[in-house]
C-alpha cells in the first residue's frame, strides 16, 4: 500500500526574499538563458526583486542549480533544463541571452560545442524574439576586439581576432551572434540590444572556472602548503598564484553587480548599437596578482610566472563614453571592495567543500 506522504509545506514553508508588488501591467516576462550561470543568477535576482516573472534557461554546462536554489518554489520563478542550441517555445517580453561557456579553458574545452551555442542558440532565440514580438539583449564579449591595436577599444573599433586560433570558437562565435542580431533586425525588425561585456568577478564563480581572479583568489588562500599521504611517502604541495606570460598584459575588471546594472538599463533603453560594459580602470596581471595576496589577511603565496598562452590578448580597457551617454551608466564598485566580497565566497566555499558539501 502506498501512502501519500503530507506535503512538507504542511509541517515547513520555505521563505523568500520579498519582491516588489508589480500589477500585470508593469510586470514583464523574461526569459535569462544561462540563468543558472554566474552573471545569469544575479540578474535572475535583480529582476525577481523587482517584481518581474523570470524563466532561468541552463543546460548546466558550467552553470549550477544551488545559485538560483533560493527562488525555487516562488510563484514568479520557473527553472528550465534546456540546451540553446535546440529551438524553445515560450511566451516572454524580453530575453537576456547569456548562454555561452565564457572562461577560456571551459569555452576551449568542446571548441565546436562554442561555435553551435553561439550561432545557433542565438537564432533559436532570435527566432523566438520575432515570433513573439520580444526584445532580445546578447551577452556579447570585449573578445569581439581579439588582441587589440587601438586603446582603450571603443564600440566603433572592428577588432583583431585570429580565426584559427584557439580562442576563435569563442571570438567568432560572439562576433556571428552580433551579426545574427543586426541581420535579425534590419530584415525582421526585431528589437536588439548588444552589450559588449568586459572581464568581471564576483560570488559564485564557479571553482573550476579557470580565470583569472578565482584562480589568484583560490590560490592566495590556499597558501598553506598541504600534505598528501600517498602510498605512504609524504608529498608537500605549494599554492603558488601562477601569471601565464610575463604578467604586462592588462585587463579592466567590473564588479558583477554593476554589470547587472548595465544590462538591464541597456535592455530598458531604445539603443541597438553594441555598447560597452566593464569597468576602465586598467592593471596589468602582474599587478593584480599583488593586489589579490594583499586583500587575503597573511597570505603567503609566491606568484610564478608559467608559459603564456597563445593569441592572450596584450591590453584590454573599455572606452564607455556610449555607455555614459546612452544609457547613463558607469560603474559603481570599488575594485578592492568587489575583491572582498569575491575573496569572502571562495573561502565560504573552499570550506563548504571541506565539509564535503554541507552547509
Ligand atoms: P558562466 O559559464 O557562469 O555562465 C554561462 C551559463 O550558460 C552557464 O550557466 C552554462 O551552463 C550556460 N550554458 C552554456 N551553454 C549552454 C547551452 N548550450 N544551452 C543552455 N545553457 C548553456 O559564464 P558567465 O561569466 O556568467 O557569462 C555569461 C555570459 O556573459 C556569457 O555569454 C559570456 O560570454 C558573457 N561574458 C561574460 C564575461 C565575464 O567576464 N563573466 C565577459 C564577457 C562576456
Ligand atoms: N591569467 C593568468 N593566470 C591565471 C589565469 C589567467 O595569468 O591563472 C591571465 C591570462 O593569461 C590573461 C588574463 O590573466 O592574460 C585574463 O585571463 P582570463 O582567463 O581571466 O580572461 P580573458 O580576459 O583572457 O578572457
Amino acid at each position: 500500500e502506498i501512502v501519500a506522504p503530507l506535503p512538507t509545506t504542511f509541517f515547513f514553508r520555505k521563505s523568500f526574499p520579498s519582491v516588489r508588488y508589480r500589477n500585470e501591467e508593469t510586470r514583464k516576462r523574461i526569459l535569462i538563458t544561462g540563468g543558472a550561470g554566474f552573471v545569469g543568477s544575479h540578474l535572475v535576482d535583480k529582476l525577481m526583486l523587482d517584481g518581474h516573472e523570470i524563466i532561468a534557461l541552463d543546460n548546466y554546462f558550467t552553470g549550477r542549480k544551488k545559485n538560483i536554489e533560493h527562488w525555487i518554489g516562488h510563484p514568479n520563478f520557473e527553472m528550465v533544463h534546456h540546451d540553446v542550441v535546440n529551438p524553445y517555445f515560450v511566451e516572454v517580453d524580453q530575453i537576456y541571452h547569456l548562454a555561452s561557456p565564457a572562461s577560456p579553458p571551459h569555452y576551449m574545452y568542446n571548441p565546436v560545442k562554442t561555435i553551435k551555442t553561439n550561432t545557433l542558440g542565438t537564432i533559436n532565440m532570435l527566432g523566438l524574439a520575432k515570433r513573439v514580438k520580444a526584445t532580445v539583449l546578447l551577452a556579447s564579449t570585449s573578445e569581439v576586439y581579439g588582441d587589440p591595436e587601438v586603446h582603450p577599444q571603443p564600440e566603433t573599433y572592428w577588432g583583431h581576432v585570429n580565426t584559427i586560433g584557439p580562442r576563435a570558437c569563442y571570438d567568432e562565435g560572439k562576433r556571428v551572434a552580433e551579426s545574427l542580431m543586426v541581420a535579425y533586425n534590419k530584415q525582421e525588425n526585431v528589437q536588439i540590444r548588444i552589450a559588449r561585456i568586459f572581464n568581471t568577478f564576483g560570488p559564485r564563480m564557479h571553482m573550476n572556472d579557470g580565470r583569472v581572479v578565482s584562480n589568484f583568489i583560490i590560490q592566495a588562500l590556499q597558501d598553506k602548503p598541504i600534505t598528501v599521504s600517498y602510498y605512504n611517502v609524504l608529498f608537500v604541495l605549494f599554492y603558488f598564484l601562477q601569471i601565464y606570460g610575463n604578467g604586462t598584459q592588462t585587463r579592466s575588471f567590473q564588479y558583477v553587480t554593476d554589470l547587472v546594472d548595465g544590462l538591464i538599463k541597456l535592455m530598458n533603453s531604445n539603443y541597438s548599437l553594441p555598447v560597452n560594459i566593464g569597468n576602465p580602470e586598467e592593471h596589468t596581471i602582474g599587478q593584480f596578482a599583488a593586489i589579490i595576496r594583499d586583500l587575503v589577511p597573511g597570505s603567503q603565496s609566491e606568484i610564478i610566472n608559467q608559459e603564456s598562452q597563445q593569441d592572450d590578448p596584450q591590453q584590454r580597457r573599455p572606452d564607455i563614453r556610449r555607455a555614459a551617454e546612452q544609457i547613463q551608466w558607469r560603474p559603481q564598485v570599488l575594485m578592492k571592495d568587489g575583491l572582498l566580497k569575491t575573496i569572502e565566497y571562495f573561502r565560504a566555499e573552499i570550506d563548504r567543500n571541506k565539509r564535503g558539501g554541507k552547509p
